[in-house]
């Protein structure tokens, strides 16, 4: 029967297939990125944010789904400004986190 809801194919995430070697190694390198509590205060104060879609918070979804090719896309929107590092309550260095993903 065909009954409820599902994703759209688009929205799909295969977890046993994708390639998360990028955000392993920033877990490795900036090991601040775990205490992430995604409250979005990084995207509510950005510079960029207020222009484009920039949003930190979301670079990191897409890079823990593995898609590494949206996370560069947008971080360069990025302007290097330092705000989303001032206000993260972790105290997560973000700017340095974006500047490593490029790397
Ligand atoms: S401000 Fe810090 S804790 Fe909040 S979503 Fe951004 S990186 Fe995560
Ligand atoms: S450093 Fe980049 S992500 Fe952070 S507030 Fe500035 S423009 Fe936004």
């Amino acid at each position: 029967m065909d009954f409820g809801f599902c994703l759209s194919p688009s929205s799909h995430v295969k977890m046993d297939t994708v390639d998360l070697t990028t955000f392993n190694r920033l877990k490795e390198t900036n090991p601040d990125i775990n205490t992430c509590i995604a409250c979005g205060s990084c995207t509510a104060t950005c510079t960029a944010g207020n222009f484009t879609e920039m949003s930190f918070r979301r670079i990191l979804l897409m890079l823990q789904r593995g898609k590494e090719d949206e996370a560069k896309k947008m971080i360069q929107r990025c302007m290097l400004c330092g705000k989303c590092t001032l206000v993260c309550p972790r105290g997560i260095n973000i700017r340095k986190i974006l500047l490593d993903i490029t790397r």
